[in-house]
């Protein structure tokens, strides 16, 4: 079954989420308007700057448009800063602009200075393999809504969690070379 999947493409590394969707055979569009998201199963919005892709994308409309379409069925994918600009509170930054379609609450940076950046595995619930986990300047969603699945944790805090149609990561899947959570997103836009 066809379908396009796009990418927002305002700040971040978004060129290696398409590079993604082209190893799996899927038509990507970039998104830096309101107009591109029209006839999208899903969205994914990449790492990068979470301050910074939430000021462009209020600026360009598209955060309006976004929440729009996220409750008419639009399914999401945010990684690292993209997860962050998805949920609903971002701990210490109460005036970032955000989604918050995704009732979490997320703290940036989480890992502290000493522990920027670092690789490791974690176990994805139905994932029948580990997930090699590249966490750069990582994010932790500390509070986790009802309504919210926990797919993965590292240290016992959710990493990769679940809210009907959105999908958030504090890690960066588009790294590895690993499609199976681009997969997992197809799946989860209809694809
Ligand atoms: N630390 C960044 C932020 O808070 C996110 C880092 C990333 O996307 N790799 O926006």
């Amino acid at each position: 079954m066809g379908g396009v999947i796009g990418v927002l493409a305002l700040q971040g590394d978004f060129r290696e989420h398409k590079e993604a969707l082209r190893r799996l055979g899927v038509e990507a569009r970039e998104v830096r308007r309101p107009e591109h998201l029209k006839g999208l199963k899903g969205l994914i919005v990449p790492g990068g700057e979470s301050t910074t892709i939430g000021k462009l994308a209020r600026e360009y409309g598209l955060e309006e448009a976004v929440r729009k379409g996220v409750e008419e069925g639009l399914a999401v994918f945010g990684t690292c800063a993209g997860a962050i600009w998805l949920a609903r509170e971002i701990l210490g930054y109460p005036d970032q602009p955000r989604l918050g379609v995704l009732d979490v609450a997320v703290e940036r940076n989480a890992f502290g200075r000493q522990v920027e950046s670092f690789r490791e595995d974690i176990q994805i619930r139905g994932f029948p393999e580990p997930f090699s986990g590249v966490f750069i300047r990582a994010p932790l969603f500390r509070r986790v809504g009802e309504g919210v699945e926990v797919l993965a944790e590292l240290g016992g805090l959710p990493v990769l969690v679940r809210q009907g149609k959105v999908l958030a990561a504090s890690f960066h899947p588009e790294l590895t070379g690993n499609l199976r959570l681009h997969q997992y997103f197809l799946e989860l836009s209809g694809l």
